[in-house]
C-alpha cells in the first residue's frame, strides 16, 4: 500500500503558543531509521513544560511527543531490528552517542549528546515520526495502543524513580497522583509494598483513585501519613513538596524527584535530612529500565486508565493536564 506523502502534525513554533496543526511531508527514514505511522501519544507533563517555556526550548518548530506507539511502516538503510508492521514505541531517550563518559559506565541517561523524542527529536504528535531503532522496544501484545502509551514516560520514568527509592521499602509514598502514579501504585502494591498517596488537598477524585488503585492511604499533600515513609517519590512539579515529603519519612529514607522541572525547593532545617536521608532526582530513562517495565507491567498486570483526544484536540488535552483534570493519563490518536 502506497503511503502517503503529506501528513497532519501539530507544532509548536514558541513557547508559551498553542500547538499549530499544519500539513507538512512524511518524514524519510535515514540510516539506522524506522518510518512508524503513529497510532497514539501519550501527553505528559513534560510535553506541558516544553510548550510553556519552563524548559527552555532546543528546537523549532517542534512537534512534540514522546510516548509513541505506532507500526513499522519502512525501514531506512541499515535499519534491520524490526519489520514493516512490527508495533513499537518510542520513549524520550531518542539517541545517545554511545562513546561518553557517562554511555560507556551504563548511565546512558545522561549521555552529553543524547537526543529526546518531543525536544531536540520531532516526536509523536503527528501521524508519521521516523526514529533510530535502536531506542525503540516492542510493545507487549495485551495492550491496546491508547493503553500502552502512557507507559512510555509516565511508566518508565516512575519506574526508575520507583526503582531508585531502593530495595526494602515497606511503605511507598507517592506525591501528585497523575500518569505516573498510577502505574506505578499498581506496580509497588503488586511487590507488597504499602503506598499512601498525596494529591492536590481537596483532590477527592484523585484520592478516590489512588484507594481503588490499592492504596492504603490518600489524603492531601499537606496531610501527615499516618506512619513514617522509607521512600517517597515526587512526580507533580511543586519544590515545596521536597521538606513535606522530608518530613515523612524514616530514617535513611529516600526523597525521588521525577520530573525534569520543579519549583524552587524552599530551604528547610538540617534535621529533616539529617539520620541519613537522601534526596535525589531521576533524569530521563535508560533501555534497561524500558525492556524490564515492559517485561513487569503484563505481569502485574498493570492497567492503565487513559482519556482519549482526537490528535486534533492536543491544546486541549494539554490544558485538561495544565488544570489537574485528566485522571491518569491523557492519549492523543490520529
Ligand atoms: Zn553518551
Ligand atoms: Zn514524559
Amino acid at each position: 500500500m502506497a503511503l502517503p506523502t503529506t501528513m497532519r502534525a501539530l507544532l509548536l513554533e514558541a513557547p508559551g503558543q498553542p500547538l499549530r496543526p499544519v500539513t507538512r511531508p512524511v518524514p524519510e527514514p535515514g540510516p539506522g531509521q524506522v518510518l512508524i505511522r503513529v497510532r497514539a501519544c501519550g501527553v505528559c507533563r513534560t510535553d506541558l513544560h516544553i510548550v510553556d517555556g519552563e524548559l527552555p526550548p532546543v528546537r523549532l518548530p517542534l512537534v512534540p511527543g514522546h510516548e509513541i506507539v505506532g507500526t513499522v511502516v519502512a525501514c531506512g538503510r541499515e535499519a534491520h531490528r524490526f519489520a514493516p508492521s512490527d508495533r513499537v514505541g518510542v520513549p524520550w531517550l531518542g539517541f545517545t552517542c554511545g562513546t561518553c563518559r557517562f554511555c560507556r559506565r551504563g548511565q546512558e541517561n545522561l549521555c552529553n549528546a543524547a537526543g529526546f523524542t518531543g525536544y531536540s527529536l520531532d516526536g509523536g504528535y503527528a501521524e508519521f515520526t521516523v526514529a533510530d531503532e535502536r531506542y525503540c522496544f516492542l510493545l507487549p501484545a495485551g495492550y491496546e495502543d491508547a493503553t500502552v502509551a502512557p507507559l512510555l514516560c509516565a511508566g518508565l520514568i516512575g519506574y526508575r524513580s520507583y526503582r531508585l527509592a531502593g530495595a526494602d521499602v515497606e511503605r511507598l509514598g507517592i506525591y501528585g497522583f497523575g500518569a505516573a502514579a498510577h502505574i506505578i501504585t499498581q506496580i509497588a502494591v503488586h511487590q507488597g509494598q504499602r503506598v499512601y498517596a498525596f494529591t492536590r488537598p481537596g483532590d477527592d477524585a484523585a484520592q478516590a483513585f489512588a484507594r481503588q488503585l490499592g492504596a492504603v492511604w490518600a489524603g492531601g499533600s499537606t496531610e501527615r501519613p499516618p506512619e513514617l515513609l522509607d521512600a517517597a517519590l515526587i512526580f507533580a512539579p511543586v519544590g515545596a513538596l521536597v521538606p513535606a515529603a522530608l518530613a515523612a519519612l524514616e530514617k535513611g529514607g529516600t526523597v525521588v524527584c521525577g520530573g525534569i522541572h520543579m519549583s524552587d525547593v524552599p530551604s528547610f532545617p538540617y534535621r529533616l535530612l539529617w539520620e541519613e536521608r537522601v534526596v535525589r532526582s531521576v533524569a530521563n530513562l535508560t533501555r534497561q529500565d524500558g525492556e524490564e517495565l515492559l517485561r513487569i507491567a503484563p505481569e502485574v498486570p498493570v492497567a492503565t486508565r487513559v482519556d482519549v483526544f482526537p490528535l486534533t484536540e492536543a491544546n486541549e488535552a494539554l490544558a485538561r493536564l495544565r488544570r489537574g483534570h485528566v485522571l491518569g493519563a491523557a492519549v492523543l490518536v490520529p
